[in-house]
């Protein structure tokens, strides 16, 4: 065993850090955490010592980007267990199950722990081990075979969970010259983030769920939103402290269940729902009148739609309130089965609120209906409205939380247009159509020298896996495939390497996200690797 040095500080930035406000109450100080004892539980009741040093990561296994605390054994330098990290300003020291759930997935018995050759072919499971120079060499030449040949369209890297490389991976696609970067919105937040972009150039909302008087959401965001943990404990902030809970969602969700109020509408009438709300708030006067006439463009609006008439913010709100004067609440009850009644109340709730109108919608129908995006952006109209944007207690543009790190000397993007990213008759999509490339690869629109998978399974996630395998297995379409994962995944098995990565305490990354009213970076790093 390699001999420790536990004298050196193994964080020195955390010593000293407390708790956010609504942390834990009870925690492993960060001054303790060099040296921290614990009674081993599986020798109770015999009380056995235990000591750890407590080393800080974050979890791997959404979005959320939530505080973890690796606890490894000092004895003999194993991750003993993942709890929470009781300074992480996200997550305040807690979890979903997913996070401390890493430790299964660090010692998964059959984790991909090398480089992996096909041996057999496409899907048949025969596997060789190589050196990571055999595989570095061989896509490297593909890479540049195609670069050379200017099929600036045969290089692709397609992403499920990104890490911090993926502004990097940016740069070297925008130095390679060629638009060859991937996701997986489309099948996911595409739909809801167009509708917020579109309102104000930043595609995601983040809420101040803890200081809202009145919580509308779409999900169910308790126990599967986007930020669904440090989300979850802000909205039972906001709850103790008088908050009322409005969940527009077709299933009564756990979200639902303790809502003050539960909407199940027709699928795919919400954005009609939401524009009778607004309808409502315009009628009954329960606008913003301030913040409406200084932050929206009510002028360019007049002189470009209505010229004729005077140019006055009244004449803006008179129009404003004969466009929507089609919403009633009668026009949504019919179109949602939601009765008129409750729209109504619901609307005075959000109207009441005012400036502290906190708001979500991400999935959910903005990505389950045709039109979805029309969802987020009816729900943002709601809440400029009432003047909730960028206040305590309401919905702020996801740039004013979240910091995104600028990559230093971005090259250009390239001049060259995918097709089989953004086919050119679907003018409007507003992320890469992603689910379509087995289809584009079969109608022969082109083909791919070499496809990355980046911890990323369209076999298993993408609604019709098996256009995926006829794709994935034709070689004539997908001339290599290499597939980054920590672990074994159906596409995986369809690929000609298998290339292993790490999991959040095997990893650098930095980590910021828009959990809540404030702005935080964190570290993922190689917690083993630091204990040393
Ligand atoms: S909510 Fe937090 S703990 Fe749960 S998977 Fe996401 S990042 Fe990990």
């Amino acid at each position: 065993m390699q001999k420790t040095n536990f004298d050196r500080p193994l964080h020195p930035t955390a010593a000293g850090l407390e708790p956010p406000p609504g942390g834990l109450a009870s925690y492993p100080p960060s001054e303790q955490w060099e040296d921290w004892m614990e009674y081993d539980p599986a020798q109770w009741p015999k009380k056995v010592e235990r000591r750890y040093s407590l080393i800080p990561t974050i979890c791997f296994n959404c979005e959320a980007g939530c505080g973890l605390l690796a606890y490894v054994d000092k004895k003999d330098l194993s991750i003993r267990k993942f709890e929470g990290n009781p300074v992480h300003p996200g997550s305040r020291g807690r979890n979903c199950a997913k996070g401390p759930a890493t430790l299964n997935q660090v010692n998964d018995p059959e984790r991909i722990l090398y480089p992996l050759k096909r041996i057999g072919k496409r899907g048949e499971g025969k596997w060789q081990r190589v050196s990571w120079d055999e595989v570095l060499d061989d896509i490297a030449a593909r890479v540049r075979k195609a670069l050379k040949e200017e099929r600036l369209t045969e290089i692709m890297y397609h992403v499920g969970r990104p890490g911090h490389e993926l502004i990097y991976h940016q740069r070297i696609l925008h130095a390679w010259g060629i638009d060859g970067h991937n996701s997986h919105t489309n099948v996911c937040s595409a739909s809801a983030r167009a509708g917020y972009a579109f309102w104000h150039g930043m595609d995601r909302p983040s809420p101040d769920h803890t200081n809202a008087r009145f919580i509308l959401l779409l999900s169910s965001h308790l126990e599967s939103g986007h930020y669904f943990n440090p989300h979850a404990q802000r909205i039972m902030d906001g709850k103790e402290q008088g908050a009322k809970i409005c969940v527009i969602d077709t299933r009564l969700s756990n979200t639902a269940s303790m809502a003050d109020y539960w909407l199940s509408p027709w699928p795919g009438s919400e954005a009609a729902l939401l524009l009778a709300m607004c309808h409502v708030i315009l009628k009954e006067g329960l606008y913003d009148r301030d913040f409406l006439s200084k932050w929206v463009n009510w002028d360019d609006y007049l002189r470009e739609e209505h010229p004729e008439k005077p140019q006055s913010f009244d004449t803006f709100l008179n129009v404003l309130e004969a466009a929507y004067a089609r919403y009633t609440p009668e026009f949504a009850a019919r179109e949602s089965g939601v009765e008129a009644d409750v729209i109504v109340e619901v609307a005075r709730e959000a109207g009441r609120a005012g400036s502290a109108l906190a708001t979500h919608v991400w999935r959910n129908a903005a990505a389950g209906n045709l039109g979805g995006w029309q969802v987020a952006r009816a729900l943002e109209f709601l809440v400029v409205l009432v003047g909730a944007v960028g206040t305590q207690g309401g919905t702020s543009p996801s740039a004013w939380n979240k910091f995104t790190p600028n990559p230093p000397m971005m090259p250009p993007p390239a001049k060259v247009w995918n097709e089989m990213l953004l086919p050119r008759e679907y003018p409007l999509a507003f992320f890469e159509m992603s689910f379509l490339l087995p289809h584009f690869l079969k109608e022969g629109r082109g083909k791919l020298a070499i496809y990355f998978t980046r911890v990323y399974n369209p076999v298993w996630t993408n609604p019709d896996g098996m256009s995926w395998i006829e794709a994935l297995t034709d070689e004539s379409k997908v001339e290599r495939h290499a597939c980054l994962t920590p672990i074994w995944s159906e596409t995986a098995w369809f690929a000609d390497y298998v290339l292993p990565m790490g999991h959040a305490s095997e990893r650098h990354d930095l980590m910021s996200q828009e959990t809540h009213a404030a702005r935080w970076i964190g570290f993922r790093q190689p917690v083993l690797r630091i204990a040393l």
